[in-house]
């Protein structure tokens, strides 16, 4: 019996015609579209690695932002997504990443940039407390 013949196909990356060896090839066999195919590939795959993290992070910052509610600690205006910042009240190393916040959320308020400076600014150069800082508020604008 005569055997069927290979199935011709076109070369997914350059084009060209070939004869497929087996069922699921679908490069010609050059080293160079296996090598471009790879990249592609590569590429794809961080494009989504990256759009999933994104993803999934603004889903923690929204379930971080429902807690610490919208608006800034200390000058009480509602903050705009590129203004927030996750601050820690006791002036520990806070990475931005939603996981960290969320694992220590009781540690953690919501200012906006600029209360965010002044607060380090307290703290790291007049050596104040959280608890300080939020009477000192207190007493100034009541
Ligand atoms: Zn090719
Ligand atoms: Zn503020
Ligand atoms: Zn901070």
């Amino acid at each position: 019996m005569e055997k069927s013949p290979l199935p011709k196909r076109h070369c997914l990356v350059c084009g060209k015609e070939f004869y497929a060896k087996h069922g699921r090839q679908i490069l010609c066999g050059s080293p160079e579209c296996r090598e471009k195919r790879r990249n592609l590939w590569l590429r794809k795959k961080r494009l989504h690695d990256k759009k999933y993290r994104e993803e999934r992070n603004a889903k923690l910052e929204a379930k971080i932002l429902h807690i610490l509610g919208k608006s800034c600690a200390i000058c009480r205006k509602t903050v705009t997504q590129k203004h927030k910042r996750f601050h820690n009240k006791y002036f520990r190393r806070h990475p931005s990443g939603p996981d960290y916040v969320l694992k220590h959320i009781e540690e953690f308020v919501l200012v906006c940039w600029k209360c965010h400076q002044g607060l380090h600014f307290l703290h790291d150069i007049l050596g104040m407390s959280w608890e300080q800082i939020l009477s000192l508020k207190e007493k100034m604008l009541g």
